[in-house]
């Protein structure tokens, strides 16, 4: 794992790595020679009078202190930029890679979680590296270094830093206990928190929230969680005072008994003032050092290995499969034996759905809320496989074609349309971008403007006010306007008519649009639709007068398979449906 971790960091660049931890190493060196310049220092002071080389060693010890900073000062700045590159690489990596997932996937909240952590995970994937380096370049040196000067003052001394280190290791482990617990104690009170500060200030629920005067029921849950989350905190901060009490008297013991180890030494004469006052004035250094070291190994790093392991996770899973033939054509779509279950659910969402679609004919797919009418169309499409049966293109399995080729074919308007965040026009050409690569793109842009401005008339979605097709950037969130749910959907619409596929699928393609613009654009679909093949889904039968067929379903099966008038005789679901409806009720029969 380690080892994959180093070979994907070291792949982003390996010229920051040996850079960045070059310059560590020469750090990790660098710190031992402040302690002995000083200890030479007071050495040269109290010994030798007349000389000057107090005066170098203590130059020494200034020089190497600057030199140390300017270093560290530099690697903090180049890591930042180091941290960007490794990022952007593993985003990019996640990205191509989940890019590639059957759109299944996507229905999996495991698969989602899982996909969530990936990418929380690129970003820690240098950090462990990191904390890997400076410990075996910076600390490792730094600690054998200092050890052997120690050793060689008095064997005691290392030993004295040993039980520094044991009490700041047991120290932190205890503290970190400590903060874990708090944050899982709080961690509820967190997320409560948030969701009623969302409640009250978010883009989705201030407007319900201010009009209804629900803030104060709010503002009061909110001040009750924060009340209670300080008294947790406040017990938590108190037990980890009371051990930082604990871990001084200890360490302030140690500092005593090195002290005293060095005043014997001194009265035997087997150390120089030199080397009490360096080590003295190092032993705050260390301690430093020590915690610094602590800090690295606590920093997450287990948390981020967790993550890590998704990020593996999610590049080792299979690509989807891929057919070798190219579609050119649709002749005839046949469903047989289909059935499809949701990723985690036992019961299947549809079973044993048999049906023929011939090019040119148009369809029709009626049921009730949840009787298997999206699924059936996404299955139809090649978008889902199903667990069970086959969909035949041109009699041949759909797996059996590039992907591509078959979604080349097709145009789609889904029940959950896109609401993109780009322009009008990108809002509408991006349909178009991924299947006919740039041609499109680079064509004229003043006819190209024509095209999507007469779309857009037909789908009444009033483009005036916005001056120039792609300079308003749609949405809250980073745009600078807003749509209603009805010009969203109107523009899904636009953007799977002007793909033009041989195949349109329709999935309620008009269900955020009143029915005046509702009636019109029904008829906008009869006229595009003359020469293609179509499915259409909707719960509204008065639409359905201009197909060919009407599949009828109930609970995941198809019950209806037929005309109007056959479906009349002989199909009961169909009958009631009809009879519910307002087209059997006030006999409004569309004209098409
Ligand atoms: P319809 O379009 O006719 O309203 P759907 O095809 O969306 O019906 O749903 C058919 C069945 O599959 C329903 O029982 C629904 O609860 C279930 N279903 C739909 N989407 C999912 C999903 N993502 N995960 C689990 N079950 C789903
Ligand atoms: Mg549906």
């Amino acid at each position: 794992m380690l080892l994959r971790i180093f070979k994907e960091v070291v792949n982003s660049s390996k010229k920051m790595f040996i850079l960045n931890y070059g310059l560590t190493l020469l750090m990790g060196l660098l710190n031992a020679v402040p302690l002995i310049a000083m200890q030479k220092f007071f050495d040269s002071l109290i010994y030798i009078n007349s000389d000057y080389s107090a005066f170098f060693y203590l130059g020494l010890f200034i020089f190497i202190k600057m030199l140390s900073y300017g270093i560290s000062e530099y690697t903090n700045y180049k890591y930042e930029f180091y941290d960007l590159t490794v990022m952007g690489k593993m985003t990019e990596k996640t990205n191509q890679k989940v890019s590639g997932f059957k759109p299944v996937f996507f229905e999996d909240s495991t698969m989602m979680d899982s996909i969530e952590k990936a990418y929380e995970g690129t970003g820690r994937m240098r950090r462990v590296v990191d904390t890997v380096m400076m410990i075996l370049l910076y600390y490792i040196p730094q600690i054998i270094v200092t050890g052997i000067y120690l050793f060689m003052a008095h064997p005691l001394l290392p030993l004295c830093i040993v039980m520094m280190l044991a009490v700041v290791i047991i120290t932190t482990k205890i503290e970190e206990k400590d903060y874990i617990d708090t944050e899982k104690a709080t961690s509820n009170h967190d997320r409560r928190i948030n969701a009623y500060c969302d409640y009250i200030a978010g883009i989705r629920s201030f407007k319900e929230t201010k009009l209804l005067g629900m803030q104060g029921y709010f503002l009061s849950k909110i001040t009750k969680a924060l009340s209670e989350r300080k008294i947790i905190k406040k017990q938590c901060i108190r037990s980890i005072g009371k051990k930082d009490y604990l871990k001084s008297g200890i360490l302030l013991f140690c500092h005593i008994a090195i002290l005293s180890i060095l005043l014997l030494c001194l009265g035997n004469k087997t150390v120089t003032i030199g080397i009490i006052a360096a080590v003295m004035t190092s032993l705050d250094e260390i301690m430093e050092m020590l915690e610094g070291l602590m800090d690295e190994l606590k920093g997450g790093i287990s948390k981020a290995i967790g993550k890590i392991k998704m990020f593996f996770g999610i590049q080792d899973v299979k690509e989807e499969k891929d057919g070798n033939k190219k579609l050119d054509h649709i002749s005839r779509i046949d469903l047989r034996n289909v059935g499809f279950s949701y990723p985690g659910q036992e019961q299947p969402a549809v079973a044993d759905l048999n049906l023929s679609i011939r090019t040119g004919e148009h369809i029709a797919v009626v049921g009730e809320n949840g009787s298997g009418k999206s699924t059936l169309v996404k299955l139809l499409s090649g978008l889902y496989e199903p667990n069970e049966g086959a969909v035949l293109y041109n009699n041949t399995d759909i797996n059996d074609f590039q992907h591509k080729s078959v979604y080349d074919k097709e145009t789609a308007i889904f029940q959950n349309y896109g609401k993109y965040e780009l322009s009008i026009r990108d809002n509408i050409e991006i349909g178009k971008y991924g299947s006919f690569e740039n041609t499109e793109k680079n064509a004229d842009k003043q006819e190209m403007d024509y095209k999507i401005k007469t779309i857009l008339e037909e789908v009444c979605f009033d483009y005036n006010k916005y001056e120039k097709l792609d300079e308003t950037i749609l949405g809250r969130e980073f745009g600078e306007t807003d749509l209603s749910g009805g010009q969203w959907q109107r523009l899904a619409i636009a953007r799977g008519l002007y793909r033009n596929g041989e195949l349109m699928i329709l999935d309620e393609p008009t269900s955020a649009i009143d029915p005046f613009e509702e009636e019109r654009l029904y008829n906008l679909f009869c006229k595009v639709m003359k020469n293609k093949t179509a499915v259409i889904v909707t719960h509204r039968l008065r639409f359905t007068m201009w197909a060919d067929r009407i599949v009828v379903m109930k609970d995941g099966k198809i019950v209806g398979n037929g005309s109007h008038k056959e479906l009349m005789e002989k199909c009961n679901e169909y009958k009631r449906i009809w009879e519910a409806s307002d087209i059997c009720r006030d006999g409004l029969i569309p004209s098409c």
